[in-house]
């Protein structure tokens, strides 16, 4: 199977290539044919699974790029995932030059207004700050042809779903929607039956069964004596990349201050940090700038993280489901993981509601011995003090040779994204195709020069008018 049978067109097929997508997922194989013939969908698929470009492609390959308004909406759990589904929509729409944006809560919303007044394709958004949006009437719907819930089960336990209802309810009824959930309880059916018509049922059968990728342990533990297990497991095992995942904030805290003080390349992330800073750490982590994420939740929902080798529970989660998501972080793309959760005498009947959720046995193993401590201490003493190997992110092969640059006139000069492309187009060497995403604000313009052509055209156009204008041009600063 490859992607070329779904005859996409050639700057998505292009974008692909960059990605590395050589062959279409299960879940791809399976939901973009369908989304090709505008079908409404339930797709039943877990994260890992290559779900979000099995939207994300047939939603680029869609899109009508001349319509200013948005036409496909994206709902989803948490704004990590929300800003990584809007990477992904950039990463496979760079040739087209699709334009997607993230809103979500606690970032300023007078900038998601601004932006949402420019071009935009796609708006993927938490539904708590879509519905603001749409209250404000911030957020054009008329052209939204296409909806996607993603994470249905997630949005339901977090209380979301009654949100969720009141967005489609504003949206228009000629549309697609494709609702993707691991889990189909009532509520969502309800959800369906209400809103999908005649869906084409989806159900992906995990290649692997999770319990198999990823060996679940506990070890017993009193209280007291939880940080020095923490810190003999993470000798026993040394991994190469590792969440450990708290309740609370506090702790995250603690445990990163303890952790720190003893050398661990290390950092946190939960919900009281401000966005920008989650977004910063999460992307080191990403790319194997530390080794150990103390983590709450909120790290644990849909994050698409490769080869995290260990996730340790330093708590059992408050919610039942939340181990699943938790552990789903690990053993990824075919690759063994180990989860190990530290579980207090009292907790026992915990962990067997939680197996129940789960659907596996979690075995109780043994604290590692002191020899296994002592004869590993020299290679994690190693491993912690060297610098980790960086990955590469995985959206640089559409990403590398990409220059943005600043002009300082925008909408109040009446400039629009065809005289920048028209003008731009016209430099030797250059075409169309050079151009990427194009910005226009009120009084500045951000044009993307794809192909490593970006010093060609701010060389000439430091020199070339744009419907008679000369503007100051140069490299913009992110
Ligand atoms: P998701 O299930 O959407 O979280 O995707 C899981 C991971 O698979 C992401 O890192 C994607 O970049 C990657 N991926 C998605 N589709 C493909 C494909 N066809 N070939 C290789 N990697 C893919």
């Amino acid at each position: 199977m490859t992607f070329q049978q779904f005859a996409l067109s050639e700057p998505i097929q292009r974008a692909l290539e960059g990605l590395k997508y050589t062959e279409p997922t299960e879940v791809q194989q399976l939901v973009i044919p369908v989304a090709l013939e505008k079908s409404d969908m339930t797709v039943k698929a877990q994260t890992g699974s290559g779900k979000t470009a099995s939207f994300a492609i047939p939603i680029c390959e869609l899109v009508t790029w001349e319509e200013n308004k948005p036409q496909a909406l994206v709902l989803t759990p948490t704004r990590e995932l929300a800003q990584q589904i809007k990477e992904d929509f950039t990463a496979i729409g760079r040739f087209k030059r699709i334009k997607a944006m993230a809103i979500y809560g606690k970032h300023p919303f007078e900038y998601q207004r601004i932006e949402l007044k420019q071009k935009n394709h796609v708006v993927v958004g938490t539904p708590g700050r879509v519905l603001d949006h749409i209250r404000k009437e911030t957020l054009p719907l008329d052209e939204i042809k296409y909806l996607v819930i993603d994470e249905a089960d997630v949005m339901l336990n977090m209380g979301f779903i009654e949100q969720v209802e009141a967005i489609i309810r504003a949206l228009p009824k000629h549309r697609v929607t494709m609702l993707f959930s691991a889990t189909f309880p009532e509520e969502i059916q309800q959800l369906m039956r209400r809103y999908l018509k005649e869906p084409v049922d989806i159900a992906i059968q995990c290649e692997t069964p999770i319990e198999q990728l990823v060996e679940h342990t506990f070890i017993e533990v009193a209280k007291e004596d939880k940080f020095a297990l923490l810190s003999d497991i993470t000798v026993a095992e040394n991994p190469d990349s590792c969440i450990i995942f708290c309740n609370t904030q506090e702790l995250v805290n603690e445990i990163d201050q303890l952790l720190a003080d003893l050398r661990y390349p290390c950092d946190r992330i939960h919900g009281g940090m401000v966005q920008e800073d989650r977004f910063a750490v999460m992307n080191d982590f990403k790319r194997g700038e530390f080794r150990y994420l103390i983590a709450t939740d909120v790290a644990a929902r849909g994050i698409d993280i490769d080869n995290i080798s260990l996730v340790i529970n330093y708590e059992l989660p408050r919610e039942k489901e939340s181990y699943v998501h938790r552990t789903g972080r690990t053993g990824r793309a075919g690759k063994l993981g180990k989860a190990i959760s530290l579980v207090m005498p009292h907790e026992h009947e915990r962990l067997r509601t939680i197996e129940e959720v789960a659907g596996f046995k979690i075995l109780e193993s043994a604290a590692p011995s002191v020899d296994q401590v002592a004869s590993n201490q020299a290679a994690f003493d190693d491993k912690i003090s060297e610098r980790p190997k960086v990955k590469k992110d995985r959206s640089s092969g559409v990403n590398k040779d990409i220059t943005k640059l600043y002009f300082n006139g925008g909408k109040r000069k009446k400039l629009r994204a065809v005289d920048f492309v028209g003008t731009i187009a016209k430099i030797d060497g250059v075409t169309a195709d050079d151009i990427g995403i194009i910005t226009i604000q009120d009084i500045a313009t951000y044009v993307e020069i794809l192909n490593g052509k970006g010093h060609l055209v701010l060389y000439a156009m430091k020199e070339t008018t744009i419907k008679g204008k000369l503007l100051k041009v140069h490299i913009a600063k992110s």
